[in-house]
Formats: C-alpha cells, structure tokens, sequence
C-alpha cells in the first residue's frame, strides 16, 4: 500500500492516512468512496450521523477488495450513548455499512452532560470481546475525559479522533495520548480548507518544495505522528492528498508550520457540545 500504517495500542495496524466523508451526502459517497480506493487509500472514516454508511459500504463491496485490506472507522452518535442503545446503534452502523465487524468504533462526542459515555464504552469493550470491533476508542475527548473512562474501564482507548490542524495544534491532548499510548487521529486536518491554505508561510513551503499548500499541511501531521483523515470529492484532489509519502519538511518548515498555532476551533467545544 502507498500509506504506512501506525500500530495501535492493541497491535492493530491502522493506515496513518485515511479518508473522511462528513458532509458527503450518501448518493454521493459510494461514487467519492470509490475514487479513494482507486487512489491507493484503505482507510475510511465515516459515522452515523453523516448518514452515509450505505454509500460507504456499497463502495466497499464493490471494490473487490479484501475486507482484511480496507480499514473501517464509524461512530456513535450522541443520542444513541447507554449500555444498551450502543449496543443497539452498533447493529444498525454494521448493516448500513453491510460488514459483519469494523476496524474501528468511536464515541463521537463526550457529551459530559449526559454522563453516559462510561456506560458506553462499557459496551464496546464487550463489542470488542465478541469480535466485532478491532479497535475501540473515542472522538473529542478532552484529557479530562480520557482519566476517567481509563479508570473506570479495562480497555484503555487506542485513539482520539480531535479537531487538530496549523490553528489547534493541541499539544496537551498530544502529549497525554502519548504518556497513555493513545493515537492522535486528527480531523479536519487541513482546516476544512478555508484559510489555512492561504497562510503565506504554508504557501511558501509548498513552493519551496514544489508541492501544494494542501499536501504540505498533511506532511506536517504526518512527521508529527498524527492521523489525518482528510476529505474532499474532488478526484484530483484526493489523488492530491495522498501523494504526500515522497517528500519530507525539514525541521525549519516544520518549526514555521508549528508557530502558527492559534488554539482556534472550528467545529464546536468537546465541554459543552450535546447535540442529540
Ligand atoms: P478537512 O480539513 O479534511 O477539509 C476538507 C475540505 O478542504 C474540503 O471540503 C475541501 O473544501 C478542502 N480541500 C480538501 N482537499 C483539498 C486540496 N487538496 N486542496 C484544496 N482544498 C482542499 O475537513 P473535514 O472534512 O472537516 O475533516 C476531515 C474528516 O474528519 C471528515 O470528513 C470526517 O471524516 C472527520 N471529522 C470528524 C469529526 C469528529 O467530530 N470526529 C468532525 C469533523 C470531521
């Protein structure tokens, strides 16, 4: 494959680069799905409430590919948080994506609010027993949340999915995962693409090494460790952003990408967000 993968804490290889399809609408996610296959990605991120997991898993099955070769990531949704009503919600996340386990289950949001997010993980850790998940871990945990659920918990989680680019570069979170061997997995790691790709100082590394501003942001999670799950539908531009194994930032672009950290989100605050 062209993307090396990262070892898990539970010895699961995860390829380091994956594809994201939030906000790919499912007609369309079979077809952009598809197009990553064809590109050399195996990896896929997706979740319930993209509402996309039919799309993702007819892509899947008729890319005759081996099941063995596509790593899978789906999530639960808020609202489906409680022993029970995972375990309920994981059924219907499988028979939407049409595979009989995935590589990859995780609490989409922590929702403390609700405190259920132990109960929960309860159940994928019994989920996980059975066979039906490789790899359990959670999305938008704050350190706080990962001490609690790894002492009340047997399985300690072997990622965190965070918002995480060049303005939120979360060097606390980054370093308590890596005190608990935890895998930093980042979302949105080009910034959705709006401004970050513009910063000047992006631009002139892409120029400097004939590459995008794109890729150059991508390269930086990458020697930092992270996982990166980027997403577009545009077929050059997920050919364009796995590309990104055959070039390396020296320690001055990695140092100039570093300084532009912002602490500035874009999506909503892991503390306070509950949407059901
Ligand atoms: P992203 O940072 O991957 O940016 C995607 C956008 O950037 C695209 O829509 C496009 O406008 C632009 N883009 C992509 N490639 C480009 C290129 N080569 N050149 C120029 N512009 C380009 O943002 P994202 O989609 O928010 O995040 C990626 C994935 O992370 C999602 O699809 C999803 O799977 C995951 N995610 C998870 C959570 C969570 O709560 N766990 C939240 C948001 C996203």
């Amino acid at each position: 494959s062209k993307v090396p993968p990262i070892i898990l804490n539970n010895g699961v290889e995860m390829p380091q680069l994956g594809f994201g399809v939030w906000q790919v609408p499912d007609d369309e996610a079979e077809q952009a799905v598809t197009t990553a296959l064809e590109a050399g990605y195996r990896s896929i991120d997706t979740a319930a409430i993209y509402g996309n997991e039919e799309g993702t898993g007819k892509a899947i099955a008729a890319s005759g590919l081996a099941r063995e070769d596509i790593f899978v990531t789906t999530k639960l949704w808020n609202g489906d948080q409680g022993y029970d009503s995972t375990l309920r919600a994981f059924d219907t996340s499988l028979e939407k994506l049409g595979l009989d386990y995935v590589d990859l289950y995780l609490i989409h949001w922590p929702t403390p609010e609700r405190d259920l997010y132990v109960d929960s993980y309860k159940a994928f850790e019994k989920l996980h027993a059975d066979g039906r998940i490789r790899a359990i871990g959670v999305s938008n945990f704050e350190p706080e949340h990962l001490r609690r659920l790894i002492a009340e918990t047997s399985v300690v989680p072997a990622v965190d999915q965070i918002e995480l680019h060049p303005h939120l570069q979360q060097s606390a979170a980054r370093e308590y995962h890596a005190e608990q061997g935890i895998a930093t997995e980042a979302w949105s790691p080009l910034g959705q693409g709006k401004g970050l790709l513009e910063v000047p100082a992006i631009v002139a590394i892409a120029q400097k090494h004939g590459r995008t501003p794109a890729q150059v942001v991508l390269r930086w999670h990458l020697q930092l460790g992270n996982v990166v799950i980027p997403k577009s539908v545009t077929p050059s531009r997920i050919k364009e952003n796995i590309e990104v194994f055959d070039f390396t930032l020296d320690t001055e672009d990695l140092a100039a990408i570093s300084a532009l950290n912002e602490d500035r989100r874009l999506g909503p605050d892991p503390l306070t967000f509950n949407q059901a």
